[in-house]
């Protein structure tokens, strides 16, 4: 059985997606500019995801795992999840994403069932839960990379509801209520009120975008960036307020950041690579034209200060290994010299994704080379792949934490 295969991956062209960051990746001609916002790499059933075989064959990678799960997912793998239990993928945000929740794998499970039995469809548009699984994220930055992450701690969300005119209003519920008070009073506020309260602000604050007077770490800046992206006439979208409320969070090329269930974010801006349990459960909170659920929502989000906890990027070292307090994935890296090699020994399905350089793998009877054009491969449980870096080279390596 072949251990070791070139993976073709599935592009998403959202339309928040750049149009130039996953085509070079994938030494795709892209005349007409179409988004290429996310590249998808595993079994997930959104992701039409392919091996090529010595024999020329091209199959799908949950239909070679599914012929042989013993053997090529490894026995742990196979009875713990019975499939390969993540997603991988890289991003391109040019345009910022909607803030969001996952929800808990008991929480999703519970849900799950409770929509089946209620008759909405899977792929109906008002259907939140599209499978029982959680959906921990892990994100490396590729590019610097701007995120909302968590609600700010106390001190200093009350110092931004203080300086920011609009948000007096909220001062109050947040001191009387806390945080859960204040989030279901802007997730709840009819929206007549959301547009008497954020359209001083926004008037304000879009001259000085448009001039390029405001900094990125500046909540008014991505504030002046969702009005202008996100424009249906007569409503503001109250997203805006989380903008506020959450962490603007920098990550610099090589950091990482883990988002656990019920963590409210948003991507804004930026190239990454991500790691998730294979799960498509969103919640989703504002900065988007799609279904807001504002119970469910407000159900599933940790309403609590968070003090985010950046992965710091490597500092040179051979391997680095991003931390994630999950048993569904495991992310590191590999930074080669030219002319290094290394030995991976799977444990499981696994996954190799260059962003830089060429590598050469080898495995048995098979050789692949890594590059721009063929940036992907899957390594299964019992193989011993030999790594060879042609020039410098980045390889990220996707796996299952197994004794
Ligand atoms: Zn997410």
């Amino acid at each position: 059985m072949q251990k070791l295969a070139l993976l073709k991956g599935e592009v998403k062209h959202y339309d928040w997606g750049g149009v130039s960051f996953i085509p070079a990746l994938l030494q795709i001609e892209n005349p007409q500019m179409k988004p290429f916002a996310e590249y998808w790499m595993g079994v997930h059933p959104g992701a039409g995801c392919t091996i090529r075989l010595n024999d020329g064959r091209e199959v799908l990678l949950r239909d070679y795992i599914q012929e042989h799960p013993e053997e090529l997912l490894g026995s742990a793998v196979k009875q713990l999840f019975n499939g390969m239990p993540y997603l991988l993928k890289v991003l391109d945000v040019r345009d910022m994403l909607s803030i969001q929740v996952h929800p808990s794998k008991e929480q999703a499970a519970i849900d799950f069932e409770l929509e089946n039995k209620k008759g909405i469809a899977l792929d109906a548009p008002d259907r939140n839960y599209k499978d029982k699984n959680h959906k921990p994220e892990l994100m490396v930055a590729l590019s610097e990379f701007y995120l909302l992450h968590g609600f700010k701690p106390e001190k200093e969300l009350l110092a931004t509801l203080q300086a920011v005119e609009a948000l007096h209003v909220f001062i109050p519920v947040f001191e009387k209520k806390g945080y859960k008070g204040l989030y279901k009073m802007a997730m709840e506020l009819p929206q007549e009120e959301v547009n008497e309260l954020l359209q001083p602000l926004i008037n304000r604050i879009i001259p000085l975008y448009q001039q390029n007077q405001l900094e990125k770490k500046s909540e008014d800046f991505w504030a002046a960036r969702a009005a202008q992206t996100f424009v249906q006439p007569g409503s503001i979208d109250r997203g805006i307020f989380s903008i506020y409320f959450f962490n603007v969070l920098h990550l610099k090329k090589g950091e990482a950041i883990f988002q656990d269930a019920g963590v409210p974010h948003a991507y804004l801006e930026g190239y990454n690579v991500e790691i998730m349990a294979s799960s498509d459960n969103v919640l989703r909170g504002g900065l988007t034209s799609k279904h807001i659920d504002t119970v469910e929502l407000l159900k599933h989000t940790k309403c609590e200060a968070t003090y985010p906890k950046i992965i710091k990027a490597s500092k040179g070292e051979k391997e680095k290994e991003y931390p994630a307090p999950v048993n569904d994935f495991r992310l590191n890296s590999y930074e080669l010299k030219a002319g290094e090699e290394i030995t991976i020994h799977p444990a499981t399905a696994e996954l190799l994704l260059l962003t830089n350089g060429k590598v050469a793998l080898s495995e048995a009877g098979t050789r692949i080379e890594l590059e721009r054009g063929n940036i992907a491969a899957a390594a299964f449980a019992g193989a011993t792949v030999k790594v060879v870096a042609e020039t410098a080279a980045l390889l990220f390596h996707a796996t299952v934490p197994v004794k």
